[in-house]
């Protein structure tokens, strides 16, 4: 096979790898993308988009279960509900088959050069991919890494038939009876919670002393509600051991325990996937298991790029995104540096989780005198006429010039809201700024506005 030489090679076609490449692409560059996968990574193929089908269709179907049941205030009535889980699978592979063709699409529009192969490095300006027909090698002005992260396996608990990762429980032929839960974290409780609506009897096994320890507990407080409504009976302070016939033995608090388990879910983390490439060859520093970079996302060596998973938390597709366009632009020799007031996070249990910015714990951790309220949905109309009260919008801000320092809110349907918020922190919004912005009625949304003005002291709804 002849040599490939160009300017830039990314290696790795998810979030941060197809968007470094289109964007390079975009500018003019002779761009080369190589992924041994599907393009789109983990969170086209088996992460965001097909969890966020799943966790529809189990929303949808739980809904009519509710009013097969007569439990819905609005006196909506259905008989025997289904589900025809292999049209549900189907469909959620449809959409994944959809954005795969239209990141092929996408590239090819750019002008980059995709190629199908797992890359290995011979140094750091050489690649060889292993490709169906033979091995390519790629020379390169500049790499950019971006391979993402893979799934943390337990010594006990081997990923296999019975035990799944998160890339399993997306692929099952047919809801199973029982699912333990191994890690109440994103994923875990994402999944979990698909589970539990469509049927299966669901328990969360936590190490920790609380799930979802990244929150504080005024946030989580109302998913456990609603976990505990679904069912969903939550383990804190367990670990887990292997499985048995019987389920999946836990020891919880000294006491030995079995968990009903015909599927163990482990979602204990992700971790970066830095091994198996050759990027030994290459003695990149490291920061933990991350590679380390800078503030343009340079690595220690000059001319090596790294983005997304691979370079730190918070492993989230929209950072990966935001890093892979910012270094193609560096790459194009524009001055660019990571610049970012925050970083949205929204965990898609129910109600959903919506982070930006600091919470009050984290600006008093951060040395702010600031100033904090919460705006209840059940004070919100729109909340109302959707049958869903619980929950809330914080806002978090300076106490001497009334600086926005951080929004968070816990609600249904609040992951909508999380652009509004990014918004206001990136444009240096003080609490007037919101206070002072028409707030469609009803929405969810005014919920924001009403905690900016109770921060003022000045709520017009409570
Ligand atoms: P990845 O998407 O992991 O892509 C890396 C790519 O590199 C892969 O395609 C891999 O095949 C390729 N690769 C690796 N090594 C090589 C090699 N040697 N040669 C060639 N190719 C290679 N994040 C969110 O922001 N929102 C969500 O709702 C969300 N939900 C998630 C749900 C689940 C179940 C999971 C598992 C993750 C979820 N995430 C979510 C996280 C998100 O998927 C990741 O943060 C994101 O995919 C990271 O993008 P990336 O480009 O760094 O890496
Ligand atoms: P996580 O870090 O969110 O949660 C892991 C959980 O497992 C934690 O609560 C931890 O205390 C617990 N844990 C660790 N070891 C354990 C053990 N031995 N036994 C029991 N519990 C244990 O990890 P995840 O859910 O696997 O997700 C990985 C990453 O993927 C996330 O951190 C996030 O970056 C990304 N993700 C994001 C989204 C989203 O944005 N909505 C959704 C899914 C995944």
């Amino acid at each position: 096979m002849r040599d490939i030489s160009c300017k830039v090679l990314v290696i790795g076609a998810g979030p941060g790898g197809y968007v470094c490449a289109i964007r390079a692409g975009q500018l003019g560059l002779d761009t080369v993308i190589v992924d041994g996968a599907p393009l789109g990574g983990t969170c086209l193929n088996v992460g965001c988009i097909p969890s966020k089908a799943l966790i529809h269709a189990a929303d949808e179907f739980h809904r009519l279960e509710e009013a097969a049941a007569g439990s819905t205030p609005f006196g909506l009535s259905a008989s025997a509900p289904k589900i025809d889980f292999d049209k549900t699978i189907a469909w959620k592979d449809g959409i994944v088959e959809r954005l795969n063709m239209g990141v092929g699409g996408l590239l090819k529009k750019a002008g980059v050069k995709s190629i199908r192969g797992w890359a290995k490095f011979v140094d750091g300006k050489t690649v060889e991919v292993a490709t169906d027909t033979g091995t390519q090698t790629i020379r390169a002005e500049s790499v950019v890494i971006a391979t993402g992260s893979e799934p943390v396996e337990l010594p006990d608990l081997a990923f296999g038939d019975r035990v799944m990762s998160s890339t399993g429980a997306l692929a099952l032929n047919e809801v199973p009876g029982s699912v333990a839960v191994v890690g109440g974290g994103y994923i875990g409780l994402e999944l979990g919670t698909a589970f539990a609506k469509l049927g299966s009897r669901v328990t969360v096994v936590e190490a920790a002393d609380h799930v979802l320890p990244q929150y504080d507990a005024e946030l989580v407080r109302p998913v456990l509600a609603r976990l505990e409504e679904l069912g969903v009976t939550v383990l804190t302070g367990a670990k887990a051991g292997g499985v048995d016939k019987k389920g999946l033995k836990i020891d919880h608090g000294g006491e030995a325990k079995s968990v009903a388990a015909d599927k163990v879910l482990v979602t204990v983390g992700r971790r970066p996937k830095t091994e198996g490439y050759g990027l030994e060859e290459l003695d990149l520093d490291r920061s933990g298991r991350f590679i380390r970079i800078d503030d343009r996302c340079r690595t220690s060596m000059r001319g090596v790029y790294a983005i997304g998973d691979v370079s730190g938390e918070p492993m989230l597709a929209h950072r990966a995104m935001a890093q892979g366009e910012m270094v193609a632009e560096i790459l194009a020799g524009e001055r660019r540096s990571w610049d970012k007031v925050a970083i949205p996070a929204i965990c898609f249990t129910d109600p959903e989780i919506v982070t930006v910015g600091l919470s009050p714990a984290d600006a008093e951790a951060e040395g702010h005198k600031a100033i904090s309220k919460l705006f209840p949905f059940q004070a919100n109309g729109r909340a109302m006429t959707t049958a869903r009260e619980d929950g809330f919008v914080r806002v978090v801000a300076r106490a001497d010039n009334h600086l926005l320092l951080g929004v968070q809110a816990v609600g249904a349907h609040v992951s909508e809201l999380a652009a509004g918020f990014a918004l206001a922190l990136e444009m240096g919004a003080r609490l007037e700024d919101v206070a002072g912005t028409i707030h469609a009625h009803p929405t969810h949304g005014e919920a924001f506005h009403e905690a900016a003005l109770r921060t003022l002291g000045h709520a017009l709804h409570i």
